[in-house]
């Protein structure tokens, strides 16, 4: 049996070593190694050193005992953790590129490369977090883009390996769109490589199946139960608290719901219309072409368009409004 030792050391300090001790230790890293391998190995270790503390904590002081259970989805979510790191790495590799292209070189545009390191990263977190959070938004409500996001919200359990399960086409465009921007502006590599993985830890935090303690910041963080309600399978009800880091913008957008409307179980996750969601990653990456959202996936159902069930239905009828 778990102590209740681990248990409380897991409530208390799941959340400050994600989030203080891996962001700072990635930081130290960036702003203090000479060698790009070292840098580069480092930020490898660090992310492995995440999910691996995400796993363990899951075992020891899990949301949902369920969600830990095997669900057949561990080797096709770690091709979708491996495409979305190399995606991501390229992303930041880019950027020499982007200057050159966009702001007429790598050290002009309008970003404030004078400020300290970490002020530069804040920035970067709060315009990218913005960004993130429209985009999750319109993708929510677009069925061209629910189509690709529907990748993500496929899975029927939340746990470490889910907040990186993205269509590849999806996270590229929230790449070009979301952060792309801050590339343009003249963001350095440094500040991007940073912002990267905080962005990863971030991921890792939101879906992994820990029971945290996060105390007032419960309803400013985007995490936790604010995040569980966004990924229920109950139509468009998890609609709403859309945001990556913060509830601000969610608030602002009048989409900021901290609770649920009725209590959250263990089966709530997924898409409700695609109940038989595919295991498969070739599955996945091609379900978008395959999906009609209000009609599920036709080969994926006995029944498809017969009898849609009344959450589909609504689905439909909000998308069709759009
Ligand atoms: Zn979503």
């Amino acid at each position: 049996m778990t102590s209740g030792l681990l248990r409380n050391a897991v409530r208390f300090g799941y959340l400050p070593f994600m989030l203080i001790g891996l962001n700072g230790a990635a930081y130290y890293a960036v702003t203090t190694f000479q060698s790009h391998i070292a840098i580069a190995a480092t930020i490898v270790a660090l992310l492995i050193v995440a999910f691996s503390t995400a796993f363990f904590a899951e075992r020891v002081l899990p949301w949902y005992a369920e969600w830990n259970d095997p669900h057949g989805d561990d080797k096709t979510n770690l091709i979708h953790v491996l495409v979305y790191e190399i995606q991501s790495a390229n992303g930041v590799l880019a950027i020499p590129l982007l200057g050159w292209l966009f702001s007429g070189g790598l050290n002009a545009g309008i970003w404030p490369r004078d400020w300290p390191v970490l002020g530069q990263l804040a920035l970067a977190v709060v315009l990218a977090d913005f960004g993130l959070m429209y985009l999750h938004y319109l993708s929510h409500r677009f069925p061209m883009l629910w189509r690709l996001h529907a990748v993500h919200h496929g899975v029927d359990r939340l746990y470490g390996f889910n907040g990186l399960v993205r269509h590849p086409l999806h996270q590229a465009i929230d790449m070009i769109l979301a952060t792309g921007p801050l590339a343009i502006a003249g963001m350095p590599m440094q500040v991007a490589l940073l912002l990267g993985f905080v962005i990863s830890i971030q991921l890792i935090v939101q879906h992994s199946n820990v029971a945290y303690a996060l105390g007032p910041l419960r309803n400013h963080l985007a995490i936790g139960q604010i995040h569980h309600l966004h990924h229920v399978n109950w139509g468009t009800e998890g609609d709403c608290n859309f945001g990556l880091f913060f509830n601000i913008w969610d608030r602002m957008l009048g989409t900021f719901h901290p609770e649920p409307p009725r209590p959250i179980t263990a089966g709530d996750m997924g898409i409700d219309e695609i109940p038989q969601f595919p295991k498969g990653y070739l599955e996945q990456v091609t379900l978008p072409w395959r999906y009609k959202p209000g009609q599920g996936v036709q080969d994926l159902s006995r029944k498809p368009a017969q009898s849609p069930t009344a959450a589909a239905k609504a689905r439909a009828i909000h998308d069709a409004a759009e």
